[in-house]
């Protein structure tokens, strides 16, 4: 098993973006560095490859890169959790509040069956309210969100004690106190 901080001093802290005052935590360097990479894979992949998954939803849009890579290596399919207006057939959305306004997640509503077991992946969990939405979208549509995972947590937002007190079990690599 890796050392959380292999992960974490790879990630690169840019300040004041988007905004001033922001820490923005930038993981494309895992994705940049062939061996960080593999690395960082494998992570999810040797955690997941015991347990009852049928499909893997990946979160718009960092979670499309890691998700869809996990999917291939599980030998499980593969669904994108969306920004609104970006999916072509018969979707349920969710709307969650951001800090200025609110934002929309789409899943196609034929994306998982009831009682399928997902596994969600994004990149970060800050306020949590991204990943809350998309497990809504999967429950709606009847499956179970058999764990919600990500590289980094950001738990002083509080948004990893909020996910899991969605009943929502939450698997992070590491975190950015
Ligand atoms: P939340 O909904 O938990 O407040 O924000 C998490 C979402 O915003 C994730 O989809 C994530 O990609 C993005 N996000 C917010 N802050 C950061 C950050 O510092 N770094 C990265 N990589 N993504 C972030």
């Amino acid at each position: 098993l890796i050392d959380p901080r292999y992960i974490r001093d790879r990630i690169r802290t840019v300040p004041d973006w988007p905004q001033s005052g922001v820490q923005f935590r930038d993981i494309t360097p895992l994705l940049q560095d062939p061996k960080t990479f593999r690395v960082l894979v494998d992570c999810f992949v040797h955690r997941y490859m015991d347990h009852d998954i049928d499909v893997v939803a990946g979160v718009d849009a960092r979670g499309f890169i890691l998700g869809a890579v996990i999917a291939y290596e599980l030998n499980r399919g593969f669904v994108p959790v969306r920004k609104k207006g970006k999916l072509p057939f018969d979707t349920v959305a969710e709307e969650y509040e951001l800090e200025y306004g609110s934002a929309t997640v789409e899943l196609h509503a034929d994306a998982v069956k009831p009682g399928d077991r997902v596994l969600l992946i994004d990149d970060l969990v800050a306020t949590g309210g991204t990943m809350i939405a998309a497990a809504r979208l999967i429950q709606r549509l009847g499956a179970v969100v058999s764990e919600a995972a990500a590289i980094v947590d950001l738990p002083e937002l509080g948004g990893s004690t909020l996910v899991r007190e969605q009943g929502i079990p939450l698997f992070t690599l590491c975190h950015f106190a």
